[in-house]
């Protein structure tokens, strides 16, 4: 068996996906036993698959982080809200 068929099978079995024709799980285990240089590939592949994966979909706390600092800068008027007309300065004039 080519480590290249098992490493695509691989990557297919790490995105969710079929295996391709010819391949199970169980041969695919059986060669990470026997194969050192797929067992790395593998361990590598699967850390970037869950890492983008967390990347993808950050943890709902984040995004509750990212709202409540929002609402906290609005609120202090640090942020520029909408204008009422009439009261925004002109500008240009002043006197004195
Ligand atoms: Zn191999």
């Amino acid at each position: 068996m080519l480590c290249s068929r098992i490493r695509t099978a691989l990557s297919a079995r790490l995105d969710g996906e079929e295996l391709p024709p010819g391949l199970t799980a169980r041969r695919l285990d059986d060669h990470l036993v026997g194969c050192p240089d797929c067992r790395r590939w593998h361990a590598q592949a699967h850390a970037l698959t869950t890492g983008l994966d967390r990347a993808l979909a950050p943890p709902e706390g984040d995004r509750a982080a990212a709202d409540a600092l929002l609402a906290r800068l609005r609120s202090a008027a640090v942020l520029p809200g909408p204008v009422a007309p009439g009261t925004a300065d002109t500008g240009g004039k002043r006197a004195g």
